[in-house]
Parts: structure tokens; C-alpha cells; sequence
């Protein structure tokens, strides 16, 4: 499966935000319709922690949410590739979704729905993030300050794989998967086959500047949806019209009028211009 698309960092950033009317409401109950979503707890040990907990804190890491509970301890959800959270007031007697797999009954009348038809996401319940093997092991922050010209050196003198496949690894950089990863390279111009230890500083600094600025850029159009990926409330993100070149094998270059070529890099697509790219 070439074309596995995920939600990355700008569309779990734009979650992230609609939840923060969530801040200081509290989980009353908790149902969980499929336990295979609760990862490192069962759904009877899940419903003693956090119920009657308020959500004081919620925030990202990489492609992760993570709520901040009134007992410090946290709740986190990765969507995998078809989880949703959403926000909905409560209906008596009323079905949830098919692709509902825990509802969150909240103290504000709303529940927080978590759907996910092929059910690879998951809800973890720890003391301390690092006991979660994604959170131990994840890389800085794109859009925080360490993510900059200095660290990428450092990095790429040691390690020499295609740039592409650099990117998209979450113990260097969190939340950047294969969408970003080609649009970035695409503004950075860059050959995504390109070996890391060959990037010279222009190369880099070219990458840390159009990584920021396309993350920021999608979380301001609410993300790219193509399939599930929805926003809080259920919507679509409206990055998918601006995506200069990923899914766009055969057409022609907004540049260069080249067309975009398409090849497989750690099984997955990569869409590139074979001439605007170097
Ligand atoms: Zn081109």
C-alpha cells in the first residue's frame, strides 16, 4: 500500500485548537465500544482514570494529541489513518456513527467522539509520556526553534539517506509524513532522492524555511483532507487545492511546466519535478 495517508502535523494542529473548548471541562463517563483502540489499558482501567477528571491541558507532539488531565497524568490519541475526534452535543437515543469506537461523555452536554474505521489509531493512559514508546523516541518540533540549520548539520554528518525519507522520520523531526515531506522539498527544491550527508548549508536552510512556512500555511487552511481526515466540529481542511506537487504525477509543473514525476521511497509515493528539483 503506496499511498497510506495519515493526518500529519497541520491537520492534528487544527484538532488541537478546536479542542481547546474543552479546557477545564470534565470527563464524566466514558464508553468504549472497540478495546483494540485502548492500547496499554484495558477500557475498564481507562473509565477509573480518567473519569471525573477535568481536561486542564490539551496539546500536540508530532502527529499525537495529548490531554493534560486535572491529576497531571495524561490521556493521548493517535489518529493513525482514520481516526477523527469530534465534538458533538449529546442526542438522546440517538446511534453513534458506525465508525465510533469511544465516546467521551463530557460536563457540558457535548461528547468527544473518537471514530476510526480501520482502527490503527490509538488511546494510551500513562503517568508520564515517555511510557509511551512514540513519545520516548520522538524528534524535535518543525515549527519550534531546535528545528533549524544548526541541528539539521549536526544530524546529516552522521546519517546519509534520502532526504525525503529524513524528513519523514519521526525520531528526527515529529509530524511531518509524506505529504509535507514532498511540498516541502518541492519549495526547497530539492531532489527527494537526494542523500542527507550531500545537502550543503543553502540546501538546509532552504528546507527549514519551506517547512515552516507550508506547515504554518496548512494549519491556517485547517489541513489537507483526502479522505478521513476531518477538523473537530467534522469539516474538511482546504490545504488538498494548494498542494503544489504531491498527487500531481503527470502534470504538468507550476514552475517549470515539467511534468511530476512519481517514484516509490520506503514504499511510499513521492511526487517530485525532475527539474525543478536538484
Ligand atoms: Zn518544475
Amino acid at each position: 500500500m503506496v499511498n497510506k495517508l495519515m493526518p500529519e502535523l497541520p491537520e492534528v494542529e487544527t484538532i488541537r485548537r478546536d479542542l481547546q473548548q474543552l479546557k477545564g471541562i470534565k470527563i464524566i463517563d466514558v464508553k468504549v465500544i472497540a478495546a483494540r483502540v485502548c492500547r496499554n489499558i484495558t477500557p475498564e482501567k481507562l473509565a477509573i482514570r480518567i473519569k471525573n477528571k477535568i481536561i486542564s491541558d490539551i496539546y500536540r507532539r508530532g502527529k499525537a494529541l495529548v490531554f493534560v488531565l486535572s491529576d497531571k497524568k495524561f490521556l493521548t490519541v493517535q489518529l493513525g489513518m482514520t481516526g477523527q475526534l469530534l465534538v458533538k452535543s449529546k442526542q438522546k437515543n440517538v446511534e453513534y456513527d458506525k465508525a465510533a469506537k469511544v465516546v467521551f461523555k463530557l460536563s457540558n452536554a457535548k461528547n468527544l467522539i473518537y471514530n476510526d474505521q480501520r482502527m490503527f489509531g490509538r488511546i494510551c493512559a500513562v503517568d508520564k509520556l515517555e511510557g509511551i514508546d512514540y513519545f520516548a523516541a520522538l524528534g524535535v518540533e518543525p515549527l519550534g526553534e531546535q528545528f533549524n540549520v544548526k541541528y539539521i548539520s549536526e544530524h546529516v554528518a552522521r546519517r546519509s539517506i534520502p532526504v525525503k525519507v529524513l524528513l519523514m522520520d519521526q525520531k528526527f523531526v515529529a509530524g511531518i509524513g509524506n505529504i509535507y515531506a514532498s511540498e516541502i522539498l518541492f519549495e526547497a527544491g530539492i531532489d527527494p532522492r537526494k542523500r542527507s550527508s550531500l545537502l550543503d548549508a543553502k540546501q538546509i536552510s532552504a528546507i527549514v524555511k519551506a517547512s515552516k512556512r507550508i506547515l504554518k500555511e496548512s494549519i491556517k487552511n485547517r489541513g489537507t483532507t483526502f479522505r478521513d481526515y476531518r477538523d473537530a466540529s467534522g469539516s474538511k481542511g482546504r490545504f488538498a487545492e494548494k498542494l503544489k506537487v504531491y498527487g500531481r504525477e503527470g502534470l504538468p509543473c507550476i514552475k517549470c511546466k515539467t511534468l511530476i514525476n512519481n517514484i516509490v521511497q520506503a514504499q511510499r509515493s513521492t511526487f517530485y519535478c525532475p527539474k525543478c528539483q536538484i
